[in-house]
């Protein structure tokens, strides 16, 4: 947990000062970075007590008409435009709730939410409430593919560990996957929930076939990796991003180690990764680090599984390292 201030535009984001040469058809034109800025604030007004007791008090609040007695989750109007504008009053719901529509999966997001993909956006019917909230979505299981959350799912609301007062303060995860208590519980936090413990799809017992087709695919993979550890382009991908993948296939399991910028593949089964990728047929991983199809397609497509929701960031990284060893060549 970072206990230096964050702030509102990333470091990485601010372009350094210089200048550099851009050719166009055959000219040379020179281009220096500058910048144009404008910070705002905003104020949540009158909702701001909605908000409050998110951040402080893991509450959520609707707000209740006070004729019609209709309790709507989020509490965006203080008046009901349903009972002439009589005044609502604020009253608290419960944490569980139900789909109101399967909500669709955002894999790719722009920079802003990158770091929360994969995540799942729909609107939740919480107990008390009589309309749906918008919030994200997310599974323990591993990769949040389609099927998970649907219509109909119930799912619980639960609180990050530093809250600021806004939506993204809060996000939903589907009972099934909690306990008893955990489920009854007001105010769960996304720490007291075991994120380790995904369901690996288990492989069937290798035929001899399948071995052979495996040390096919591997030395493959092998030459591909290293191409990928001498190419400047892919090098830079990885660069200040470390983790040690275990790959396990039908025939066969070895590791991929990625290390700011350096990428190898080593031949021994690794005691506690980062993550692990299950895929059935070791080509599925082959084709993907070939560019002959994208390893995010395989993961969405349920080819290829990981372990881990947010590891989707590092199987992007590795379609940008194929990219880039393609495009070299091409150039
Ligand atoms: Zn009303």
């Amino acid at each position: 947990m970072t206990t230096q201030p964050q702030k509102v535009i990333p470091a990485e984001y601010i372009p350094d000062v210089g200048s550099f040469i851009e050719k166009i058809e055959g000219k040379d034109y020179l281009i220096t970075n500058d910048a144009m800025y404008t910070f705002y604030r905003r104020t949540k007004g009158e909702f701001s007590s909605f908000f409050l007791a998110l951040r402080d008090e893991k509450r959520l609040f609707g707000c209740k008409c006070t004729k019609c007695g209709l309790v709507r989750v989020p509490p965006f109007l203080t008046h009901c435009p349903d009972c002439n504008f009589a005044p609502t009053e604020p009253v608290e719901v419960g944490q569980v709730g139900v789909m109101n529509t399967t909500p669709p999966i955002t894999y790719f997001a722009t920079s802003l939410f990158q770091h929360m993909a994969p995540y799942g956006r729909g609107r939740v019917i919480f107990k008390g409430a009589d309309t749906a909230l918008s919030v994200n979505l997310y599974t323990t299981t591993g990769i949040l593919v389609p099927g998970i959350i649907k219509k109909g799912t119930e799912v619980k609301l639960i609180f990050k560990e530093n809250r600021i007062g806004e939506m993204t303060d809060v996000f939903c995860v589907p009972t099934a996957e909690l306990t008893e208590g955990q489920i009854q519980k007001k105010g769960l936090q996304e720490s007291e929930i075991n994120w380790e413990a995904p369901v690996e799809p288990v492989l069937p017992a290798p035929s001899q076939e399948d071995i052979s087709v495996y040390n096919d695919a591997l030395n493959e993979i092998k030459s591909i990796i290293s191409e990928m550890n001498t190419n400047e382009r892919a090098r830079k991908d990885v660069i200040g991003w470390k983790r040690d993948i275990l790959v396990k296939t039908r025939g066969g399991r070895f590791a991929i180690i990625i290390d700011d910028g350096d990428i190898r593949l080593e031949e021994k089964e690794l005691s506690s990764p980062d993550f692990v990728m299950v895929s059935d047929d070791p080509n599925v991983l082959l084709d993907g680090l070939a560019y002959r199809g994208a390893i995010t397609d395989s993961v969405i497509g349920k080819k290829l599984w990981i372990s881990k929701n947010m590891e989707f960031n590092t199987i992007f990284k590795l379609d940008r390292m194929a990219r880039s060893v393609a495009r070299s060549k091409k150039g």
